[in-house]
Parts: structure tokens; sequence; C-alpha cells
């Protein structure tokens, strides 16, 4: 529109120019020497333009002239790059669909045609791994770390070949240089996480995990979770090289962290046992059992000076046992007190209202004990023990996550490799079904395979003491009579 405007204002301009000159006739002399000229302005003006014309046309032919071999390697380029591009495309769709060959070829093509090897070198090591060639891959994923723009995905592709080799001290190596990169990067952070754990690095751990809860790798509760956990591996790592007070101090980090968590409560308890601190011990007994009671925490609570004789010991579980009357843990720590005191009416009336019809492997062993003490009735002693090999097995660290079982809480499963998957339960599975009294024992059933110890010895979960201690005579033989 404005070139139309312009075009017509001009034209007017050189119209009435015209016009003018028609209507105002003149001549113009040009002389040089003796040769002398007349011209009609008219004549003039309009050579003049035919001449300005002229120049224009063969001024724009020759500038396009001088263009014309740029264009056309413009041209070549761009069609070069298409296709180089296009190779790249095809070759990490066949990388996608695990064509090793065409991966290879359109790699090779990419890399000629772009001639930029920073953007075809994950290709081509993609291509490598794809046709087996671990070591060729190896040496992209070392050039792609000269490169500033390649760096972290060569340290990816490196880290991933030394996880898939079990060389957990490169992947560490890697992964560390790989969050110096990018220490944002969730995938960074988990990987460099998991490696720690699996390595026992504990505090480079703790702090690996922080940064991931702030970079929302991990929901807060869960972030809750495996810190507790890594605290308390930290404990026992510290309890291992002899710092006790420092062990003391992150099982109580651990136990701030998840106040219900009953491992932390747990090693928290054992730890200022050890210390000797047994006024705040009894009170951290008292102040958890109501909503944690364990076998441990009722021994400790009872063990040492301050509990010296069997019926100073009833009388503190039976006031243990008020603070949580429904659970079966305080009626089992009673009656074992009751039974050490010789106590038997009681011991037998708290056994009968634990529920005598199908009871758990643990109420059957109380039962022959309170049988042999009592009444010295070898037949009773022995059914009942026959009775705790069947029967539903005791609590135990039981993974959430592949369901091995354990004697002793540890950070990690020693079964899958988890970290904080243990909690205190009865297993799930169920045992061999009771035979008649004329066979012999149960034969081991094959969900027994699957019970493991944390120390890996031979899987005896029915024999474990809740603590992990030695399992007691009764259900070792629990075969013969005595
Ligand atoms: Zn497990």
């Amino acid at each position: 529109m404005i070139r139309t405007i312009i075009f017509v204002v001009c034209a007017g301009i050189i119209i009435s120019g015209v016009v003018w000159l028609v209507e105002n006739p003149g001549t113009m002399t040009m002389a040089w020497g003796d040769l002398r000229v007349d011209v009609e302005l008219v004549v003039a003006f309009a050579g003049l333009l035919v001449f300005a014309a002229t120049v224009a046309i063969l001024y724009r032919l020759w500038w396009s002239a001088r263009r014309v071999p740029k264009a056309i390697s413009n041209s070549r380029r761009s069609g070069k790059r298409e296709r180089g591009y296009k190779a790249l495309t095809q070759g990490m769709v066949a990388v996608a669909a695990g064509d090793a060959n065409e991966a290879k070829r359109q790699a090779q093509k990419a890399d000629t045609l772009l001639g930029d090897p920073p953007l075809t070198m994950l290709l081509s090591a993609q291509a490598a791994q794809l046709n087996g060639d671990e070591d060729a891959a190896g040496r992209y994923f070392n050039a792609m770390l000269k490169r500033p723009e390649t760096a972290f995905l060569g340290l990816r592709g490196l880290l991933m070949q030394a996880e898939r080799d079990g060389d957990t001290t490169a992947a560490l190596s890697y992964a560390g240089r790989a969050k110096s990169l990018q220490p944002k990067t969730p995938w960074v952070l988990t990987t460099l996480f998991d490696l720690q754990v699996r390595e026992g690095q504990w505090q480079g751990a703790l702090k690996t995990l922080d940064q991931a809860i702030k970079s929302k790798a991990f929901k807060p509760a869960e972030g809750k979770r495996l810190r507790a956990a890594i605290l308390l591996g930290s404990s026992i790592e510290a309890e291992e090289s002899g710092n006790k007070t420092a062990a003391l101090s992150f099982a109580d980090k651990a136990h701030k962290e998840q106040p219900d968590h009953l491992p932390a409560i747990v090693r928290r308890a054992q730890l200022m046992n050890e210390a000797g601190k047994f006024r705040s011990l009894l009170n951290l007994i008292k102040d958890v059992w109501s909503h944690s009671p364990h076998p441990v925490l009722a021994k400790l609570y009872v063990g040492g000076d301050y509990a010296p004789d069997a019926l100073t010991r009833v009388k503190k579980l039976e006031a243990l046992r008020d603070l949580n009357p429904d659970h079966p843990e305080s009626r089992i720590a009673l009656v074992q007190a009751l039974i050490d005191a010789k106590i038997w009416g009681a011991a037998r009336t708290h056994l009968e209202t634990l529920g005598l019809e199908n009871p758990p492997s643990r109420i059957c062993r109380l039962m022959a004990e309170l049988e042999e003490g009592e009444n010295a009735d070898m037949d009773a002693v022995r059914q009942w023990l026959m009775q705790a090999a069947r029967a539903a097995p005791d609590p135990a660290w039981i993974c959430s996550d592949c369901g091995g079982a354990h004697s002793v809480w540890a950070p990690l499963c020693s079964r899958c490799d988890e970290l904080g998957t243990l909690d205190w339960r009865v297993p799930e599975h169920t045992f061999a079904l009771a035979k008649p009294e004329s066979e012999s024992l149960p034969v081991e059933s094959p969900e027994n395979a699957m019970l493991v110890d944390s120390d890996e010895e031979a899987p005896k979960q029915e024999l474990l003491a809740p603590d992990g201690t030695e399992p007691t005579p009764a259900a070792v033989n629990s075969n013969q009579p005595r």
C-alpha cells in the first residue's frame, strides 16, 4: 500500500514535470570544444530518465550475478544439513527400535553430513552399545566429557556402564561428577543416593538425601522414612567404630525424625542401656509402650540392677502392662516374668486370655514352660512344643518389599537391598500345616526358604527370639520331649 502511494506520488511528480516542460518549452545546450548540441528540455529529461533506469537495471543484474555462487553454496549446505538431521532422527528411531545396524549406519551418515561431533557422538555411542561394543561406546562417552555441552551426557553413559558392570566405585565417582554439573537433577541425586547407601556411606547419603528432598526427588513422608533409616545406619557404623556417644546421638535423631519408628526406639533404648542411662531408658519405654511395644523394650525395662528379683520384675511389668493393657506384648512379657517367679496360676490365666485355641508359636512355648514348671507334665510339654513348631510364626523384622524375615533390624534388607523396609510384624506366609501327633515335625515349607537372617545364617525364623538372641532350648528341641 505504501509502495503504491509512493509510486503514484512519484509518477504524478514526473508527469507534472513533463507537462510543465511541454507548457514551458526550452532548450538545453551542451558545448564541448567546437561541438555544440541543442536539445529540447523534454527530450533531455526523458533521456535522463532512460539513462537512470538503464543504470539501475544493470546494477541489479551485476549484484545478482555476484550472489549466485554463494546462493548455490548455501543451497547445497542447507540440503546437506537437512539430510544430516534426517539421518540423526532416523538413527535415534533405530536406537529406540533396537535396530543396531541401522543405528550404526545412520550415525555414520549423520556424522559425515553434519560434521558436528557433539551432536552425533551420543547417537554413535548408543549405536555402539546396541552392537554390543561397550568399549567403543565408552570411548564416545569419554570423548563427550571433553566438551562442556556434552559432558553431562557422557557422564550419564559412563555411569550406566559402571552400574551395569557392578563397578560401584566408578559409578560413585561418575555420579559425584554428574551432581557437580547438575546439582538439582532428580535422577542424579537419587542415583548417587542409592550408590552411597549400597556402599554404606551414610553421612554422604544423608547429605544427598536432603538435597534430593529439596529437589522433590522424594516426597516428604518418604524422605523422613529414608532419613530415619540412614540415621540408624550411621548409628550402627558409629557403634562399630567404638563411638557409642555418636551412636546414641544418631539414634536420638532417628527417633526424633519418626517418633513411632520402632527400629529407632529399640536401638535408642539398647544404646541408653549400654550407656547406663537407666532413668532415661525407663522413661523412654514408658513413653512409647502405649503405641510401640516390643519384647526387647520389655526385657530392658526389667534388666539391670533396678529389678534384681523375679517378684520385682513381675511388679514392674504389671505397671508396664497397664500402659497398654490390650496389647499381646504386654501380657506375654508379664507371663514370662510370672513363670520366672513361679506364679503359675496368674501366668496360666494370662495365657488363656491370649487365646489357646490356635495360639502362635511363642504362646505354645510359654505353655510348655508352664506345664514343665508347674506340673512336670512332660507329655503336655512335648505336645505344646510340637504345636509351637507348626503354629503361626513369631513376629520378626519383615521386609515390606520382598517379605524376607530378619532376626535383627538393619538399614538394608539383606535379601533385596532395599533401604528402610524392615517392619516388626508377623510374616504373612503360613508354615506347613499341622500334622497328626504320631508324625515327626513338619517338613520345612517352601515359604521358610525365604526367611533370611541379617547375618546370612540359615533360615530359622520360628526359632528366633524376638531380639535376635539365642532361641530357647524348648524351641530348639521342639521335637524331643524333655
Ligand atoms: Zn527385602
